[in-house]
């Protein structure tokens, strides 16, 4: 007979680790008690010395499993006789005490059984749950993490809920949002103008009108989805139609796994992501000539694929039995739609039903977008499934430190001790309701997280809603930090590096420079203290400023003028129809009117694509990036020739000699394939020959990559092997994105290390 303490540190509580720890200890007939405390878990076990090796295993390798462990210690301690049983104590209280709170989980296994199980009291109930599954994050108002500070308190649980909640041995002990039919929420159905349709089989009804090509709004876990029939090209047509969204990619959801495999190519690390507990939109390959209609997805090779994570979705897929289309409650551009009352009022123009519920949602929280890259996931949109989980940063401050974001993706990030709390995809904050959302979130996580933020990061760019957000709070300490450093720093914080100096490269859309500029194709060599500029591509003209992101032709007009294709080729070869455009845009850049210098590498993507006609104007952000990338070929390995020079201390990546290979080949005839294959393979090439020069300049070789370009797969690809042959050590983002919704932690980052 033996006894051990064992302290558990880590992500442990919220997660059902008190009962998993209850029921392993159960197992071993172990006599003994578990409880939380502000540090984590404590639990003494008393049984044979064997089983309790076996105890400590068990605890390492069945946790529950979205928790996550980061120190298991444990010591002997003398036995205590006469125990009898094994408890799980209450919890202590301290000061200042926080408990971390769990994301929206999708259905687990066991409910998932119960749902289809005809013998079971729930039996199709669209809102099963148990303490391994179902919403959390989006119905919590406030901290401690009860019934009672849920949505779920207008909801009395019923003598048999109430049984299992209480029994900790149970599956739904201490489960919060507990329900069945007779006790919990329940569905209806309304036609467009609101008025509630009385049905028998309310899933029934709905598949019939996802059949007869209606759009149905479907309240889910953190906003409304609209749904219809992915197979029907005149149902996606017409949504496309309705919510003035003409070509941005649509999400599908399928209702098995088995069925992803007839659309698109799974490998098993796709496989895992898709049917795990987070369930994120997932970027797949698409088959060639299956059934899905170009308009779902037009123009590119992947397509964004999730399967069921609600019990309410799984019933209505395995009804359907075929794709949906699963896009964001709302209007082009604005947040997804969460409340009853303003869905009905904002998609009643798009939805022809709607399939609504009582359990309000009280946090809007939008589906994650995520691929695998090279067998490791790499995240797109940080939503649903991960928020509020924290990544643990690498220092740590007694300063609580807020990050704001910046202005488009925008996150924002609070920090506490080691843990850095970034918030879901807020969105673009041009939206007024966006703005809303990202001040309500701010609130809502500092109540979460007992958070005081004593120091306040902002983006350089004194337009940002979010930097004047910051401008104009009443916490004393400021600081801003450069949007490409904050992107490089978010990436080293996010791979927990030391404070060591890297080669940050930064390839992204805008960001505003420290001289003024529109910054984007960097090189920084940089720790968390600060960072020096080595090189950038070479300014040119962005005419008009950010009128130019949404008319890529204008950029084009400027990179073919700065590279000295004439006039004439301009004119009568390359944009015959763009001619009034032409003398506009020339006009500006000759007379210097509302022209700003950039070193954007997404605008010089933007330029090339509509110098060979792929996009000149977009309709959504990034398109015409998108477009080139989607046209090449990753296996071909023909390139242009380029230039670097040194300006004073800088190194300089010139791109005259690119557009004039691009023009080149275009007026050879030259295909748009082969082209945009070139230029990407051009690119990788400058970039790496002026990384080797920043590793002459500083003997690092540790190379940093992040901001948006790092989304092209081909470009990423590329340039990681390319680097590879030369000896470098790359590192990529691993939990956020490298686009702008990780820029709240890069600024975050900079506060732990420099307050
Ligand atoms: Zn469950
Ligand atoms: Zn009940
Ligand atoms: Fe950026």
């Amino acid at each position: 007979m033996k006894r051990n303490r064992i302290r558990i540190t880590g992500i442990v509580q919220g997660v059902g680790f008190r009962p998993f720890i209850y029921n392993l200890a159960k197992s071993f007939a172990f006599t003994g008690w578990v409880f939380n405390d502000s540090r984590g878990v404590e639990v003494e076990v008393q049984g044979s010395g064997s089983d309790l090796v076996e105890f400590r295993k068990g605890i390492s390798t069945r946790k529950p499993a979205i928790s996550l462990i980061e120190t298991i210690d444990s010591i002997d301690i003398s036995i205590i006789k006469n125990e009898d049983s094994f408890i799980i104590k209450h919890s202590k209280k301290e000061p200042g005490e926080f408990v971390l709170i769990s994301p929206d989980l999708a259905i687990c296994d066991n409910c998932l059984e119960e749902l289809f199980n005809k013998e079971d009291r729930r039996y199709h109930y669209p809102f099963i749950n148990c303490t391994n599954c179902g919403p959390r994050f989006t119905i919590i108002k406030d901290i401690p993490y009860d019934r009672g500070n849920t949505t779920m308190l207008p909801f009395k649980m019923c003598n048999a809920c109430q049984s299992e909640y209480d029994d900790p041995g149970d599956r739904r002990f201490h489960a919060q949002p507990d329900a069945c039919f007779d006790c919990g929420p329940g569905l209806t159905l309304l036609s467009s103008n609101g008025t509630e349709t009385p049905t028998k089989n309310i899933i029934n009804k709905a598949v019939h009108l996802l059949r007869s090509e209606e759009i149905i709004a479907i309240k889910g876990l953190g906003g409304y989805h609209l749904a219809c029939d992915a197979l029907s090209d005149a149902a996606v047509s017409k949504l496309r139609g309705r919510k003035y969204r003409e070509e941005k990619p649509f999400a599908v959801m399928f209702p098995s796994i088995d069925q992803v495999k007839e659309f698109c190519e799974v490998t098993p690390e796709e496989a895992n992501l898709l049917t795990g507990t987070v369930r994120p939109i997932v970027l797949l390959k698409k088959k060639d000539g299956t059934k899905l209609p170009e308009t779902v997805a037009p123009k590119q090779k992947y397509l964004g694929v999730m399967l069921p994570y609600t019990p309410l979705h799984y019933i209505l897929l395995t009804e359907f039995n075929a794709p949906l289309v699963m896009t964001s409650g709302n209007i082009s551009d604005e947040p997804i739609s969460f409340l009853d009352n303003e869905a009905k009022h904002r998609l009643k123009d798009i939805a022809d039903y709607f399939v609504i519920h009582n359990r309000e949602i009280f946090m809007r929280c939008d589906d994650s977008v995520s691929r695998i890259f090279n067998g490791k996931e790499y995240p797109l949109r940080r939503a649903r499934g991960y928020v509020p989980f924290p990544i643990i940063l690498p220092g740590q401050s007694d300063v609580s430190v807020l990050g704001c974001g910046g202005m488009l993706k925008n996150t924002f990030c609070l920090t506490r001790n080691n843990y850095a709390f970034i918030s879901h995809h807020i969105g673009d904050l041009e939206n007024l309701e966006t703005y809303k959302s990202f001040e309500d979130g701010i609130e809502h996580f500092k109540k979460l997280f007992s958070i005081t933020p004593e120091l306040i990061v902002s983006d350089l760019h004194p337009e940002y809603l979010s930097t004047k957000y910051a401008l104009d709070s009443p916490i004393k300490n400021k600081v801003s930090v450069q949007h490409h450093y904050a992107h490089i720093l978010s990436c080293m914080a996010d791979n927990k590096l030391p404070n060591e100096k890297i080669i940050g490269v930064a390839c992204d859309g805008t960001g505003y420079g420290d001289d003024g500029n529109i910054w984007g194709g960097e090189i920084l060599i940089a720790d968390y203290n600060g960072f020096e500029r080595f090189g950038h591509i070479d300014y040119f003209d962005l005419p008009g400023g950010d009128s130019a992101i949404i008319n890529p032709y204008k950029t084009a007009i400027s990179l073919l003028l700065k590279s000295g294709i004439s006039d004439d080729v301009i004119l009568t070869k390359l944009f015959p129809d763009l001619n009034a455009e032409f003398k506009i845009v020339k006009n500006m850049i000759t007379k210097k009117l509302n022209i700003v210098k950039t070193s954007s590498l997404g605008r010089l993507f933007d330029g090339v694509s509509s110098i060979i006609g792929v996009k000149h104007k977009i309709n959504y952000e990034g398109q015409a990036a998108i477009e080139l990338e989607m046209i090449a070929d990753e296996n071909y390995n023909g390139q242009y020739s380029f230039d670097l020079k040194k300006d004073g201390g800088t190194q300089l990546l010139l791109i005259e000699q690119v557009i004039i290979g691009v023009v080149n080949d275009l007026l050879n005839g030259m295909s748009n394939e082969i082209i945009s294959s070139k230029f990407h393979n051009t690119i990788v090439e400058i970039f790496a020959k002026a990384i080797l020069e920043a590793r002459n300049y500083s003997n690092i070789n540790q190379v940093v990559l992040s901001g948006g370009v790092f989304q092209n797969m081909i470009f990423l690809k590329k340039i990681i092997i390319k680097l590879k042959s030369l000896n470098f050590n790359v590192i990529i983002h691993d939990n956020v994105p490298c686009n702008d919704g990780g820029i709240s932690l890069g600024q975050a980052a900079f506060g732990i290390f420099n307050f």
